[in-house]
């Protein structure tokens, strides 16, 4: 592949995503930068040595993905994924930016030491470029200000165990505290929206049956939990406060509510709630299993609906993978098995290939997968458009073209996914970091991301 590694000085198409459309155009690059947006009728006249000038022809010209929820889980739990098998696996899909969770590493990121130990580990390994979270735990009100000052984006923080014991949950009182703490930062606080509510009692259910798991994570969990977030950001005038992976829509009304009286909240959503339904789940497919849970097909109508009137934001993948022994689909149950499901390669074709069938376009998809996780991650003014002074960070895709999940594709660590053997429509060519063509056609060139702190 003649471009591979090459710093781009040009790139031109029939489809280039400027503004809100989609329209012939020719991005000019230096230094990594876009720094002229030229649109013309048809044809192109840029002049240059022409091997670093790319034609995109009829293929989709758009920013690269930026996926701000990923769990890398690097270092301690190397074995689950780590930076250069999810940075490699998100490059092929078109994304360029990761922000990684501050979980399941060990340790996990809810210190300044523990986000150096963090930096440490992925130097040097990642394909994409990488910003953080940090993490809000009882008793880590003071260690907030020390991270954001390294570059933290935001802060996690679970209302409900979060399944691994070194990262535990807070409670109101203490995500009361930890807004305090990050008031007139800038910086976010994301929250897992589930509480235990005790009304999910299943003791006579079948754990094999996902039905059984689907009735022991009600809605009420989330309900109950996004109730506390709307006291706390109503507290919090002035304080970002954000939903990760929104499952039920009977939430939207309160998010909605919250948005219309002027609150800074934000919400997302991830691939498998918009397109993975229960009746497609048998007895012990445990790669299903997430926490909060994938529900009925009732409820997905309702989710897009919420991405096209802006109540849901964005949406992004959750990659959260474990070794197979913790899955073993078809053996363990469903209350057994480990919940996460692995997806960070295939995002874009996964919505693309719904998106399109509910008559959405692709500007609106690019909002959903590119700009507003940007401006999550407060960096709107650098990455997720095609505008002058923004990071040429760039994905070139084909609409049309289908191809199927299968094993030898795969190349995060763990290959277990829900998404084996399914087609999807829209396949990444070429994925292009700060003006490097980093990604063509199956093959890699030198690791170029850069970790984004300070
Ligand atoms: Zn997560």
């Amino acid at each position: 592949m003649q471009f591979l590694g090459k710093n781009l000085e040009g790139i031109y198409g029939e489809r280039v995503l400027i503004g809100d459309e989609l329209v012939p155009a020719t991005i000019i690059i230096s230094n990594g930068k876009i720094t002229e947006i030229q649109r013309h009728v048809s044809g192109y006249n840029f002049c240059s040595s022409d091997d670093s000038v790319f034609n995109a022809g009829n293929n989709v010209v758009m920013p690269g993905i930026f996926d701000s929820h990923v769990h890398i889980n690097e270092p301690g739990r190397t074995e689950w994924e780590g930076f250069f098998t999810a940075t490699k696996a998100a490059l092929a899909g078109g994304i360029t930016t990761i922000i990684d969770m501050p979980l399941n590493s060990i340790p996990p990121t809810t210190t300044l030491e523990n986000l150096e130990v963090k930096l440490k580990a992925a130097n040097g390994k990642c394909h994409t470029d990488l910003g953080f979270w940090g993490g809000v735990v009882p008793g880590s009100t003071d260690s907030l200000k020390p991270m954001i000052n390294k570059g933290v984006i935001g802060f996690k923080c679970f209302l409900i165990h979060s399944g691994v014991d070194e990262f535990p949950c807070v409670n109101e009182d203490e995500v009361d505290r930890a807004l305090n703490a990050i008031k007139g930062t800038g910086a976010v606080l994301a929250f897992h929206a589930e509480t235990d509510c005790g009304s999910c009692t299943t003791d006579n259910a079948d754990p094999n049956q996902y039905s059984s798991f689907l009735a022991s994570r009600p809605d009420e969990m989330e309900l109950d939990a996004i109730k506390m977030v709307d006291r706390l950001c109503r507290k919090h005038k002035n304080v970002r406060c954000h939903i990760v992976h929104l499952s039920t829509a009977r939430a939207l009304p309160i998010i909605s509510k919250l948005k219309e009286d002027g609150f800074p909240i934000t919400v997302e959503s991830c691939p498998h709630y918009l397109t993975l339904n229960p009746q497609e789940i048998s007895d012990k497919q445990t790669q299903f299993k997430c926490c909060p849970p994938i529900r009925d097909s009732n409820n997905q109508n309702e989710l897009w609906n919420g991405l096209k009137t802006g109540v849901i934001d964005m949406i992004v993948s959750d990659h959260s993978p474990c070794t197979a022994d913790l899955k073993q689909p078809g053996e363990k149950n469903f209350m057994e098995a480990w919940g996460g499901i692995s997806s960070v390669q295939f995002g874009l074709s996964i919505i693309w290939s719904q998106a399109e069938a509910r008559g959405f376009n692709i500007p609106t998809l690019s909002r959903w997968m590119s700009q507003e996780p940007a401006r999550l991650a407060g960096m709107s003014n650098v990455k997720g458009k095609l505008d002058i002074n923004y990071d040429a960070d760039i994905v070139i895709w084909n609409d049309e073209e289908t191809f199927q999940v299968t094993d030898d594709i795969i190349l995060y660590r763990n290959k277990i996914t829900p998404y084996k053997g399914k087609l999807l429509k829209g396949k990444v060519l070429a994925t292009i970091l700060r003006g490097q063509i980093v990604y063509a056609e199956n093959n890699f060139s030198n690791i170029s991301g850069r970790l984004l702190v300070k």
